[in-house]
């Protein structure tokens, strides 16, 4: 099955992976998720077109550039989550 796929969100797991024992966050499920969806929500979209289940990392080489604008809105996603955590409805985290 040929699909398209928004690589961006590969990219910002892949950095958030990196740095989230620097980030001083609760690395929860819940505060992860509201990371990640932080940074998305500002970082423009990258879709690319490829058979599911093949690699994208192929089709998309980071540039740094790239590479600091989603460091830059973890760390701010990361920071917002902190003061701000949402992970109280979920009993999973004590943090
Ligand atoms: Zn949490």
């Amino acid at each position: 099955m040929i699909t398209y796929k928004n690589i961006m969100e590969n990219m910002v797991e892949e950095m958030y992976e990196k740095m989230k024992d620097s980030l001083g966050c609760c690395q929860c499920e819940r505060c992860h998720n509201d990371i990640v969806a932080y940074a998305l929500n500002r970082l423009p979209p990258h879709y690319v077109v490829s058979r599911s289940g093949a690699l994208y990392a192929k089709t998309f080489t980071m540039e740094k550039q790239h590479e600091m604008d989603i460091a830059t809105e973890i760390a701010k996603g990361a920071m917002l989550v902190r003061s701000n955590p949402r992970h109280d409805e979920e009993r999973s985290c004590p943090a």
